[in-house]
């Protein structure tokens, strides 16, 4: 979509620090992390919110979610972490290109990850 910060990343067009990605869905860094390793999945194509992402490419976004949550506790950026959505501005989207934040946490590290 024209002007989409997140398609633009998804291209190439933008830089971003890629952690991996799978045939539809990229991992990579946020820019402005809540915590060490906090990072966000995105599809590949342009889809607003869950409900626009087709059912089919539940079972891909699943699996790469965990894949891309191991390698985080793997290198240890957490001992625990959150996975959160943002649905729509009430919801707190401030991008409107569906993404899933997952937040590496450790034990006290006092952060809040629903606002
Ligand atoms: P949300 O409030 O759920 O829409 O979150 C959007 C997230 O995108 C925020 O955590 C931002 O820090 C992050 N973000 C915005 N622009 C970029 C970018 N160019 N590269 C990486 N993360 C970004």
């Amino acid at each position: 979509m024209h002007d989409c910060i997140f398609c633009k990343i998804a291209k190439g067009e933008i830089k971003s620090e890629i952690v991996d990605e799978s045939n539809n869905f990229l991992a990579f860094y946020d820019i402005n992390p809540k915590t060490a390793g906090h990072t966000l999945i995105i599809p590949k194509k342009h889809f607003v919110t869950l409900l626009d992402i087709p059912s089919n490419l539940g079972e891909e976004l699943l699996s790469f979610t965990k894949h891309i949550s191991g390698f985080l506790l793997e290198k240890k950026f957490g001992d625990g972490f959150n996975i959160l959505m943002n649905n729509l501005p009430p919801a707190g989207q401030v991008v409107m290109h569906a993404h899933i934040h997952i937040l590496p946490r450790k034990e006290s590290d006092n952060v809040e990850p629903v606002d």
